[in-house]
């Protein structure tokens, strides 16, 4: 759309040109990003204040203990001493009253109100003899018009993100932003340039740019706002999608990988020898792999199946199909007990294939190190199986074709990258345990290839999970001996209790001497943590695996990968304090083979039970533990564990590691608007391939406005 001559452009214009907007305040907008008036535009209302929020004083005493906002004027300010000193803020609604109580913060808050001014307070209400009050309320200042307006017509009034350095210049998040954005807006968002067009608009049924930007920030009603939380959620995931679906494109269209031939006498002899036939989903995803391979591009596949549903032996049939093809294959895993776990696995499923396989961790001796390094750089090892240590700077391969990269989620995007330089261009596939919710991998891992495996071996079943209080002890003790007299072997597991190691260390010690000297004699109980060294692991594993140990007491390095078919129980002690994708990682370490599983998961009663009613953080996160514990009794199913995971937390880390190289997510919500972000996708990617060069004159200011949002030079260059 042409820009009218007579609006300037607010992509050019400082925020220092609006009248509000003196040095100062230029000067702390600068401070958080903000420089041009586009960029106050993008600053979005964090919520918004109107008559269907809000509810009327009169009517407070329907509502205790409930969070709702109310409006009203500064009536009285007064300190009383008597009991508790707190101040008390009177407010009045026509003949109504309640009050505001701060407990702390006397002076500061005594400054903040003026009798006459309107305020709108959110809380939780409580009732003290007749009058409603709410302590330490979220406040926001409205004007007298405004709140007229509101209350009249049904007015929307947006609150505003603030900060105490923000304040000190006036511009609180109430009537101090919305009187710099009123202004913004009314003059600069006629200016605002559209991207797509119209067509595109209307097909999706969106409002333009300017249109969504002045509804965000001062809708008429709420139809209005909802349109354009879409437009602007739908941008941003948009954006993301744009730059990923031009990653994906270079790393599979434009780089020269490996052609593998998919002929492999290796893979052949293993799937003969195996025990067991591979399910529809193996062979499925083994399908998609070779396939994938055999193209002369790079691979980047992600292949994803939940705990125990056989990734591993997709991955070495996959692996002995480079080797057979002259080139070097890489296992790289999280941690050191995994490590060796697949060496020596791989080591007896591949006795008669003649392949040389090595083991590569941190913790050995650097003498036979560089005796490994030479002999991995002269090409003589045909697999190596190790830790991050993989990736050091002086690990050379001589022909790494093939990398395999298991439970991704532990390894940074960087680690990913530096492996893969370490090949020529090697193939790429990444293996993850942990089911991320379906929004997450399509941002996650938008830019790779996807196989899943979505159906366990024949022979699993279900694994029967409970939750247990300090009072049913004797019995789960009991329970578990009359399984480990049937000849299967126990998991005890006991959690992160502190930051530090050592703190950790101890609890799984004592519960080890505990267990072993008085509660379980008769056994034969054994101890894993993490500071043991790699050998005394070693021998304690492999104890356990061939069954010498009955008991297996372990602080989390169990969690990932560990395969012990004949482990029926998995205890785990205060299971409130694990995280739900962890709770999940260590139940999977059960029910691998035919015999049923069990999961205990012991919590006290007390927190079990408390949280909910009163919304302080403490008490949340309290309830957030039970949400996790019944989600495991409730649930077997990875991915859906994973999803109310997503809800209770938010994407977290995951996201956050990654969304530094991408466009800014700042309305969209990863848990929230999974179908925006597949609508989104399904359009860049399409648009992509449609106009991989955006050179269609439809597609002239996408390309420049796509020109300045991409952080990732590379794409920038494919454009370009
Ligand atoms: P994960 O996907 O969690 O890495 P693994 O690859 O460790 O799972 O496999 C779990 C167990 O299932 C292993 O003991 C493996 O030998 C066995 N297994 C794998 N595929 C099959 C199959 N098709 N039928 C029966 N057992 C299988
Ligand atoms: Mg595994």
């Amino acid at each position: 759309m042409p820009r009218s001559q007579a609006i300037a452009n607010p992509d050019q214009t400082k925020v220092g040109n609006l009248r509000a907007i003196g040095t100062h305040r230029e000067r702390a907008l600068t401070k958080i990003g903000i420089r041009t008036i586009t960029d106050l535009l993008y600053y979005f209302p964090r919520r918004y204040l109107d008559r269907t929020t809000i509810v009327r004083v009169a009517d407070l005493p329907m509502y205790v203990n409930r969070e709702v906002t109310a409006v009203g004027t500064v009536f009285s300010i007064s300190t009383i001493a008597r009991g508790k000193k707190r101040l008390v803020v009177t407010l009045a609604d026509e003949r109504h009253k309640m009050d505001v109580v701060f407990f702390q913060g006397h002076d500061y808050w005594r400054k903040r109100f003026q009798t006459g001014e309107v305020i709108a307070v959110s809380g939780t209400v409580n009732l003290y003899g007749r009058t409603p009050n709410m302590v330490h309320p979220d406040i926001d200042r409205l004007q007298q018009d405004e709140s007229l307006n509101m209350l009249n017509t049904g007015g929307i009034i947006p609150v505003y993100p603030s900060s105490s350095d923000l304040e000190r210049v006036g511009l609180n998040g109430n009537t101090g932003f919305r009187t710099i954005l009123r202004s913004a807006v009314t003059g600069y968002v006629d200016g605002i340039q559209e991207y797509f067009s119209t067509g595109f608009l209307h097909r999706k049924n969106m409002p333009p740019l300017d249109d969504a930007l002045r509804s965000i920030h001062f809708p008429n009603d709420r139809k209005a706002l909802e349109a354009a939380r879409y437009r602007l959620i739908f941008d941003e995931f948009f954006w993301l999608s744009l730059q990923l679906a031009y990653q994906k494109r270079r790393k599979s269209n434009t780089e020269t990988g490996i052609a593998f031939k998919p002929e492999s006498p290796k893979a052949r002899a293993l799937i003969d020898s195996l025990p067991y036939s591979l399910t529809g989903a193996q062979k499925r995803a083994l399908k998609e792999i070779t396939a994938n391979m055999t193209q002369p591009h790079p691979m980047n596949r992600l292949l994803q199946g939940d705990v125990g549903s056989g990734k591993t032996v997709v991955a070495l049939l996959t692996m002995l199909l480079a080797v057979d093809n002259g080139y070097q294959a890489a296992l790289m895993v999280p941690t050191e007990v995994l490590a060796e776990q697949h060496f020596r696995t791989i080591t007896s499923l591949f006795n008669d294939l003649s392949v040389n396989i090595q083991l590569l961790t941190g913790h050995q001796k650097n003498s036979s190190k560089s005796d490994l390094y030479s002999k991995i750089a002269s090409g003589n090892v045909d697999i190596v199986v190790g830790t991050h240590a993989l990736i050091q700077e002086a690990v050379e391969f001589g022909n790494l074709g093939y990398v395999v990269i298991d439970e991704q989620h532990r390894f940074g995007v960087m680690q990913r990258a530096t492996l893969q330089s370490k090949g020529i261009t090697p193939d790429v596939l990444v293996m993850t345990a942990t089911p991320i919710p379906r929004t997450l991998s399509m941002t996650l891992y938008g830019d790779l290839d996807v196989s899943v495996i979505d159906e366990m071996p024949a022979n699993r079943k279900q694994i029967k999970s409970a939750i247990r209080f300090e009072e049913d002890r004797e019995k789960v003790y009991g329970f578990i001996a009359d399984e480990i007299n049937n000849g299967s072997q126990a998991y005890i597991v006991y959690p992160l209790v502190s930051e530090s190691e050592k703190m950790d260390l101890q609890a799984a010690t004592e519960g080890f001497e505990l267990l072993k000297e008085q509660v379980f004699p008769e056994f034969r109980v054994g101890l894993l943590h993490g500071q043991m060294k790699s050998e005394e692991k070693d021998a304690t594993m492999m104890a356990f695996k061939r069954g010498e140990l009955q008991i297996l007491v372990s602080t989390t390095v169990i969690e990932v990968g560990v395969d012990v078919a004949n482990a029926t129980v998995m205890l785990i002690e205060n299971a409130e304090r694990f995280g739900l994708s962890q709770l999940h990682q260590l139940r999977g370490r059960v029910g691998r083979g035919d015999k049923q599983s069990y999961c205990i998961l012991m919590t006290k009663k007390s927190i079990y039970f408390s949280g909910g009613a009163k919304a302080t953080d403490e008490k949340k996160t309290l309830s957030d533990s039970r949400r996790r514990l019944d989600t495991m009794r409730d649930y077997n199913d990875g991915f859906k564990i994973a999803e109310i995971d997503m809800d209770i937390r938010g994407p977290g880390d995951l996201w956050g590691t990654m969304q530094s190289g991408y466009p800014e997510l700042r309305l969209a919500s990863l848990t929230e608007h999974g179908d925006i972000l597949s609508d989104a996708r399904a359009e860049a990617f399409a648009l992509v391939d449609e106009d991989p060069h955006l050179r269609l004159p439809e597609h002239a200011t996408l390309r420049e406005v796509f020109k300045t949002r991409i952080k990732d030079k590379l794409v920038l260059s494919s454009i370009a």
